[in-house]
């Protein structure tokens, strides 16, 4: 039996976060598919014509709404979820507010059909900006069916600002994308002007992701967690490296069992994939938080899309090293398989799998067999032993084979950054305190005063300790002024520490939660070997030892590409031999 819906109190009412909930197609479907998930539904079907512009219609196998409360559903403020204050502590439900379906009646045509038992018979309930309500009887299992109709049809300055149906149903089919990733077990399907845009089996995650994004991509996953922090358990996914995206659909965070974004969270996922990834690439990373449920507040945003965590930094820290440590075990193939020969992509963009394009992609891999290269990815996999340098060329690239027999190009100057950025990152890792000067640290001959803004000198005065534990050793001298004494011990670093030491200075007071990786790159770029330089053979040697002995060789620390990976099979099918 589903709970009764009542009207909140005022009390309730003026705590809740006001604001506008309804602001395109795509922010129904979510609300609607929220209160499907809280009526238990174990299949969910969401519809759309043109964008969801002309029909939005979500159907549930949920307990459905007894007969004499539908009419309380599009009153404000009326729900079954929340009644007092202190239910407020603590929302178990993905909503609470008894606002939505109010606020979709007051702009759009809204039928629900309704059965709460095994009758067959439901009760629907039409309303609408300027319909009286009407109730009827229709047949129906036990869930419930809700239909939009001409949403924002009285409203024009609304409609004026949706944009096309593609990109409305686009924006729904990331909204459904996200439901279907964090309710693996629901059974989702949307169709879209009449066509499956994603259907879920309503299996675990791996079918989830199966189903959304391919077989390829399942066969590259990494989980991480649980760790524990506090009284809050943090577990993840990712696909590896080799699956990215260009924007951030699909890196998602999941607080018991919402979807949600928080700024610091959000943040520190990116710190941990991003030394990982070519610059403005995202990965396919699902972080997943079960925290007690009066550690987090959803009640601070209208659409309930952010939620409050207690302790924040402590799970932010500990969700950016997890993501870091399992993304970085990613084998570093398919990055650069023998894909590159024929000049494509160099590692694989992350593509939503819809059905309908199922077919499109079989041919093309049918056709042109050179762009994928399994074998190769699967032999570099097993690639140990040495890396034996063939020749420098161009001062620039080095040309290896590996012990089975492949190709590699590196890119000295990346590869070099690549070292460097791991070693200080070990370095700074190790020195668990902090405070101790790093020992190889360089002492300037004359210490260099830097001049920092006053915001600039806030943010840098705490970092200071962990300045040291990498070698930099930098203090406070004076208002915003910082007397810097001595430098990180690196190799390339004779020439212009003084000019290193004020930049790292600057790069270490940036208002970012990664400034140290920004500072451990940027010291690895400057003083990494550059190109042009010529490197004796026992360098070479030395440099791709470094290299094997770093656990991440696909990409340099700004995420660009270091190495090209040609394998025996990959060259036989260029050459065509
Ligand atoms: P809220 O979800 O915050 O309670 P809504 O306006 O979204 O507010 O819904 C109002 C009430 O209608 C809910 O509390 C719930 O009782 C009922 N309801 C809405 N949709 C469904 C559904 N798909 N299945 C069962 N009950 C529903
Ligand atoms: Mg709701």
């Amino acid at each position: 039996m589903p709970e009764r819906i009542a009207p909140l109190g005022r009390e309730v009412i003026e705590r809740i976060a006001a604001g506008e909930v309804i602001e395109r197609p795509a922010s129904v479907v979510r609300e609607l598919i929220d209160n499907a998930m809280d009526a238990h539904a174990t299949a969910i079907r969401i519809e759309l014509q043109d964008g969801g512009l002309r029909l939005i219609r979500v159907a549930d196998d949920g307990e459905g709404i007894l007969a004499d409360d539908l009419p309380l559903t599009v009153m404000p403020h009326a729900t079954s979820k929340v009644r007092s204050l202190a239910d407020l502590e603590h929302v178990a439900t993905l909503g609470f507010r008894g606002e939505a379906l109010a606020s979709i009646a007051a702009v759009a045509e809204v039928e629900i059909a309704s059965a709460a038992d095994e009758s067959g018979i439901a009760q629907m309930l039409r309303a609408g900006p300027e319909m009286p309500a009407m109730t009827a009887e229709t047949p129906r299992n036990r869930g419930t069916t809700i239909t939009v109709r001409a949403l924002f049809a009285t409203v024009p300055a609304r409609r004026a600002l949706l944009r096309s149906s593609r990109v409305e149903a686009g924006r729904c089919l990331v909204v459904v994308r996200v439901y279907a990733l964090a309710h693996p077990a629901v059974h989702f399907t949307l169709v879209s002007d009449g066509a499956v845009m994603l259907q879920t089996t309503g299996a675990d995650r791996t079918e989830a992701i199966a189903a959304i994004y391919g077989s390829d991509v399942v066969r590259a996953l990494l989980s991480f967690g649980p760790v524990q922090v506090g009284e809050a358990v943090m577990t993840g996914i990712a696909a590896s490296r080799a699956f990215h995206s260009a924007n951030r659909d699909h890196v998602l965070l999941v607080v018991n069992g919402r979807p949600v974004t928080n700024r610091a969270m959000m943040a520190a996922l990116e710190t941990g994939y991003r030394p990982l990834l070519r610059k403005g690439r995202h990965p396919l990373l699902i972080a997943e938080i079960s925290a007690p449920l009066n550690q987090v507040d959803a009640n601070i945003h209208p659409s309930k899309a952010e939620v409050l965590l207690q302790h924040e930094q402590a799970l932010a820290a500990a969700l950016r090293e997890a993501v870091h440590t399992a993304m970085e075990q990613a084998p570093l193939t398919a990055l650069a398989s023998a894909s590159d020969l024929a000049g494509g992509r160099f590692a694989r963009p992350l593509q939503l799998r819809v059905p309908a394009r199922r077919s499109r992609r079989a041919t093309r891999l049918a056709e042109q067999p050179h762009l994928y290269d399994i074998h190769a990815e699967e032999s570099a996999l097993d690639d140990a032993g040495l890396w034996e340098p063939l020749a420098q060329f161009d001062d620039t690239l080095i040309l290896a084979r590996t012990a089975n027999g492949q190709l590699l190009l590196i890119d000295q100057h990346r590869a070099h950054e690549r070292i460097l950025y791991e070693r200080l990152r070990h370095r700074h890792k190790e020195s668990a305190s902090g405070a101790e000067i790093d020992q190889s640290a360089q002492l300037l001959l004359q210490p260099l005063l830097v001049e920092l803004s006053p915001l600039q000198a806030r943010q840098l005065e705490p970092r200071l300790d962990e300045l040291r534990a990498l070698g930099l050793d930098c203090q406070p001298f004076g208002d915003s002024v910082f007397l810097v004494r001595a430098v990180p011990h690196l190799p390339g670093m004779a020439h212009d520490a003084a000019a290193v030491a004020a930049s790292l200075t600057e790069d270490a007071a940036t208002d970012s939660d990664d400034w140290l990786d920004v500072v451990c790159i940027s010291l690895a770029c400057r003083t990494a070997i550059r190109r042009g330089q010529s490197l004796t053979h026992e360098e070479q040697r030395a440099l791709l030892a470094d290299l094997r002995s770093v656990m991440v060789v696909a990409s340099c620390p700004h995420g660009s590409p270091l190495l090209l990976r040609y394998s025996r099979s990959g060259l036989a099918r260029a050459f065509e031999w």
